[in-house]
């Protein structure tokens, strides 16, 4: 759900003027009054989460929280009571609704007195998946990854795993302060504007401030990744790749290439413009590359090839899937691919 299933890209237009990495418990100041802090993750391929501290009026606004670990809360008191000087934290702000994104979300909000502020379908979304925790997977689950072409050993592993997005998540608080595409609001001494993306995540909030020449870009724009955009049993139709195109070509006309990037993995960067281009051609050669192949009829788990550099094994096998159907039902939108059920359910996709 959180991990990147692209191969990851690197572009020459990009420009890292940071050369140190913020240490477990430290913190860089980027901006005035903006500082940088990471906390660990604990999964293969993506070390660290990005985390935000912005001075404001009533101590600190924290943007994104981390995954619920004990090694998280560590890393918070030690940033809390080091570098961030005992003043109260204010206001939590998510980004998205990805376990390591708001997976402290809570904890933060109970200890300080204080509100979770993000987009409502992240807030909605994420209630809805903590509560799937403890469920039996779902037989509509096993439907759509069967017609994925997953054998029966990767079913197996689907239904022994599922609902563990939960367990990632500390509580959440039990409300929530709205925050709307396009809505500006002070942050310390400087007005912030929402700017909202689609594709990675339902509702996924950037944060744009024009005096600071800043974004916060969370998942929707990273440096060296290509963030997973994925379709999932519970919208086995939907066309997340749309949404994701739409998205990086609308922040392209609303943010300028001046700002200085804060993205939620990798390091901070100018080149904005240059790497939203990439991402969109990234995606466009993919959906090029996976059209060839339907000249054959294809399953969803036939086109990895086609999409990944790397070996898909059990453990990425949902996203790596979630992430061909995705680009399968774009061009199906396009009107470039159709697909059709075997007898045994499964969905084979050919050019048109
Ligand atoms: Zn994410």
């Amino acid at each position: 759900m959180n991990l990147p299933a692209s191969s990851a890209s690197e572009s020459t237009a990009l420009r890292y003027p940071f050369g140190a990495v913020p240490e477990a418990g430290a913190s860089i100041q980027v901006a005035p009054g903006v500082h940088w802090l990471r906390m660990q993750l604990p999964m293969a391929g993506l070390s660290h989460i990005n985390v935000w501290a912005l001075e404001d009026a009533a101590g600190w606004t924290l943007v994104d929280t981390g995954m619920q670990t004990a090694d998280t809360a560590a890393n918070w008191q030690a940033a809390l009571a080091g570098p961030l000087g005992r003043r109260p934290v204010g206001r939590v702000i998510c980004t998205h609704m990805h376990p390591d994104h708001i997976g402290m979300s809570g904890w933060l909000t109970r200890a300080h007195d204080c509100r979770l502020w993000t987009t409502r379908l992240e807030y909605i979304t994420c209630r809805m998946l903590v509560a799937d925790t403890g469920r039996e997977a779902p037989a509509d689950g096993v439907r759509f990854y069967r017609g994925a072409g997953w054998d029966e050993a990767a079913l197996e592993h689907y239904r022994a795993r599922f609902g563990g997005f939960g367990k990632a998540v500390h509580a959440l608080p039990d409300s929530y302060r709205r925050v709307h595409d396009g809505e500006e609001f002070p942050i310390g001494a400087h007005a912030w504007r929402a700017v909202i993306g689609r594709g990675h995540s339902p509702e996924h909030l950037c944060l744009y401030c024009a005096e600071l020449d800043l974004l916060i870009s969370g998942d929707q724009v990273l440096p060296r990744i290509s963030s997973n955009v994925s379709v999932f049993p519970t919208e086995p139709d939907a066309d997340p790749l749309r949404d994701w195109l739409e998205s990086l070509a609308a922040i392209k006309g609303r943010v300028p290439d001046s700002v200085l990037v804060l993205p939620s993995h990798n390091e901070p960067f100018y080149g904005l413009h240059a790497r939203l281009d990439s991402l969109i051609e990234g995606h466009e050669r993919r959906l090029n590359r996976v059209h060839e192949e339907l000249t054959e009829p294809k399953r969803a788990v036939d086109l990895f090839g086609a999409l990944f550099r790397r070996t898909v094994g059990l453990e990425m096998l949902g996203m790596a899937t979630g992430e061909a159907i995705a680009h399968l039902n774009c061009l199906i939108g396009r009107g470039r691919a159709q697909r059709e059920a075997d007898a045994a359910g499964v969905l084979w996709y050919r050019s048109r």
